[in-house]
């Protein structure tokens, strides 16, 4: 009586792979990955079960103590997988394993239009020197960017937890830097709140996109490099950033509970065409550029928000 082997165990590679196609749950999955003979076949019936997420960072398998790390890298690096299952393979490394320098090496050696992969990568780097490294040696100019900016605040957040809430926060020297960290947050959860302080205020950001729990200076502000004082502009935009109308309910419930609350926007400069998160208010207003340091006027209309369960409708 000869024993049972399941086709994705066969010696013949494709065979093996066609198993793979027509494995089904995650459970058969697992198996594959954590006992098949050939690396092919354990790569292929990851991206299979990568390609199943609803969302690139839901939930992290367990494939046991089979290592899987360099079959996730290869993923990450192979522009010919689809960006959600780069980012399911990222987001399994970042959550399974610490290695800085095979993240460094990622970080550096990626040069494609998918580098938001990396630039979310990025976070799990915190150390200054690292992040210069990577700043002037990086292959991919997104990247370079990403890490000096990353530099300015190196570090972990420090975080909070209230009941189901976790509160991030970090420090940085002027809200030109706080805005490029915030922007640059990717896939934010439910009841996480990112918050960065600098000397002119708080910006934070939540799922819903940008928010202030207080006023953010808006003339003689903190800036990376002082240019020449000019005369005010005309902005040129104001536009949504996130979820607005989740964000707008959010502004008009805190208003109705008496707390701080501003409709926060993106405004673009209309000298250098930077966009930077401004509290907003109806009428007319003037905001510093973060970039140049330029006053931005503006005008916004006032927002008439239903709040469930009142009677009222709140402006914003
Ligand atoms: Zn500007």
């Amino acid at each position: 009586m000869g024993l049972f082997i399941p086709d994705w165990k066969s010696k013949d590679l494709a065979k093996a792979l066609k198993a793979v196609e027509k494995a089904d749950g995650w459970k058969k999955i697992v198996k594959i990955v954590t006992a098949s003979p050939h690396d092919e076949v354990r790569k292929a019936a990851i991206v299979k079960e990568f390609e199943q997420l609803e969302k690139p960072d839901d939930m992290v398998f367990n494939f046991g103590k089979s290592n899987i790390e360099s079959l996730l890298v290869e993923i990450i690096k192979s522009p010919l997988y689809k960006k959600n299952v780069r980012i399911a393979a990222m987001t399994h490394l970042r959550a399974r394993y610490v290695n800085v320098p095979l993240r460094v090496e990622i970080a550096k050696g990626i040069d494609d239009s998918d580098s938001v992969i990396t630039e979310e990568f990025l976070f799990g780097i915190t150390d200054k020197n690292i992040l210069e490294d990577i700043a002037k040696n990086a292959r991919n100019n997104k990247i370079r960017k990403s890490a000096h900016i990353q530099s300015r605040v190196p570090g972990g957040w420090k975080v909070q937890i209230s009941g189901d809430s976790r509160y991030y926060s970090k420090t940085a020297d002027n809200l030109f830097v706080a805005s490029e960290v915030l922007i640059r947050l990717l896939y934010i959860s439910p009841q996480l709140y990112y918050m960065v302080d600098t000397p002119d205020g708080t910006l934070g950001r939540d799922i819903n996109g940008f928010f202030t729990e207080a006023p953010i200076k808006t003339k003689n502000i903190m800036l990376e490099s002082p240019c020449a004082a000019t005369d005010p502009v005309q902005a040129q935009s104001l536009t949504d950033f996130g979820d607005p109308i989740k964000n707008l309910n959010s502004v008009a419930v805190l208003k109705m509970s008496g707390q701080y609350a501003k409709l926060v926007l993106l405004m673009k400069c209309g000298k250098c065409g930077y966009e930077f998160p401004v509290e907003t208010e109806a009428g007319d207003m003037e905001r510093q550029c973060y970039n140049c340091g330029s006053i931005n006027k503006a005008h916004r209309g006032a927002i008439n928000v239903k709040v469930p369960n009142s009677a009222s409708a709140v402006v914003v």
